[in-house]
């Protein structure tokens, strides 16, 4: 793959030959495998296995992975590719791809030992699924406050506590889970850890009822004297809350590239619908009015697309982004809601049935506003920016 970097003549959302590439397959996986299955999938709230197999083979499952680990050896903006299309046709394929790479494959290439590259790369790129818990029930926001304790014991760790809202939980076969080595170092306490599925003392819990992304896992994690050993430790002691943060800063990019591709779908039904459907003998798309809507939805997720665009080309580029991401993250999430509601309503009485996806695509995009730092915790890294 090429490690090409935008030519600074050309627009944000011109694609080189190998992300054109990408996105072209992606696509064409996206419609063939995933687009028959998405009102099954989300009736059932479960994704099948022989769909993450595609996803493997298709590549997408490893994409910053390096050939030598049999991974694509692209880039995150090839991530971000990825993620767009996928949620285009269903926004709970897309998050499933994205924590796969933007925030477990990202920690364990940036954070993880020689060993840990070795023992978990190949794995994640042909056939195990990643999850990365965070998240408790007392620490969602305020997520260092959390109470997941480790405990050193005879040279390795033993962990008790509690995760809650484990994407790909009930899939994977590997966690990054994040604990306190010591709760009265604050932050400073905080440490990652690799669980893999079946160590003793470590259980995949109840999988949330949701009202969106439900083909999604979203599933509580418990640990009773789950013992890791010291090899299993992700980056240093006490330096886990590094590991989150600025592998949540990319990630964040990963789901503001979900929410615009779940905005460019829900905005290709409604156009597509208003063509077809005629009242007051013609087109509703002929009708100014609807014709407007449709105008100012493509002109918000065109905005949208941009700010995650310029926030994961700097990313690759190895310039700050983390204001840049925070802004992509919160606008296309809010495009997303309202581009849905539109096609909702563009669609009339079969916007609101589950015959036509675009009810789907309504409930998904809540998400958006949600995990990996609400809106408000967007707005709280912008306004730092600006007032210093
Ligand atoms: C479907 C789903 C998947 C998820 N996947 C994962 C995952 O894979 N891994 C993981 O670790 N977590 C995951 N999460 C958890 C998610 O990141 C948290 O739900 C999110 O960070 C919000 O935390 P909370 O739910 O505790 O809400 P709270 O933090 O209690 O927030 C409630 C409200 O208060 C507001 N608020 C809180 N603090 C402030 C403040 N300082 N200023 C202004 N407003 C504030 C928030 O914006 C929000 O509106 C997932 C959640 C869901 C629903």
């Amino acid at each position: 793959m090429s490690t090409g970097t935008t030519d600074a003549a050309t627009s944000l959302t011109t694609l080189a030959e190998d992300e054109q590439l990408i996105r072209a397959s992606v696509r064409e996986f996206a419609l063939a495998r995933v687009r028959p299955l998405v009102r099954e999938m989300d009736e059932h709230a479960r994704i099948p296995r022989e769909l993450i197999d595609g996803l493997f083979d298709l590549g997408v499952m490893g994409i910053e992975i390096p050939e030598t680990f049999g991974g694509s050896g692209a880039r995150f903006f090839h991530a971000v590719l990825a993620v767009e299309e996928l949620s285009r046709v269903d926004p709970s394929i897309g998050v499933l791809v994205d924590v796969q790479n933007t925030l477990v494959i990202n920690a364990i290439l940036r954070w993880g030992s020689a060993d840990l590259k070795a023992r978990l790369l190949p794995g994640l790129a042909s056939k195990r699924v990643g999850a990365y818990a965070l998240s408790e029930a007392a620490s969602g926001s305020d997520a260092f406050a959390l109470q997941t304790r480790a405990r050193e014991a005879g040279g390795g760790w033993v962990l008790n506590g509690r995760k809650l809202w484990i994407t790909n939980a009930y899939e994977a076969d590997l966690f990054i889970v994040f604990a306190t080595v010591n709760p009265d170092a604050g932050y400073k306490g905080i440490t990652a850890f690799i669980i893999e599925r079946g160590t003793p003392g470590f259980t995949v819990g109840r999988k949330e009822d949701k009202l969106g992304i439900r083909a999604s896992s979203t599933c509580e994690l418990v640990l009773e004297n789950c013992e890791v050993t010291a090899a299993n430790v992700l980056g240093e002691i006490g330096k886990g809350y590094k590991v989150a943060i600025e592998t949540l800063n990319e990630g964040r990019i990963g789901i503001g590239a979900q929410m615009v591709g779940l905005a460019k779908g829900a905005l290709e039904h409604a156009a597509a619908y208003t063509k077809e459907r005629k009242q007051f003998g013609k087109a509703i798309a002929d009708f100014q009015g609807v014709q407007f809507q449709l105008a100012r939805a493509a002109t918000d997720i065109e905005a949208a697309r941009l700010l995650v665009y310029n926030a994961a080309r700097l990313r690759d580029a190895g310039q700050p982004f983390l204001t840049e991401a925070a802004m992509g993250k919160l606008f296309s999430s809010e495009v997303a809601e309202r581009v849905a509601s539109l096609a909702v309503n563009l669609l009339g009485g079969n916007g609101f049935v589950k015959d036509y996806p675009v009810e789907k695509l309504y409930r998904d995009a809540k998400i958006g506003q949600i995990y990996e730092g609400t809106s408000n915790l967007q707005l709280q890294t912008i306004a730092k920016q600006i007032l210093g």
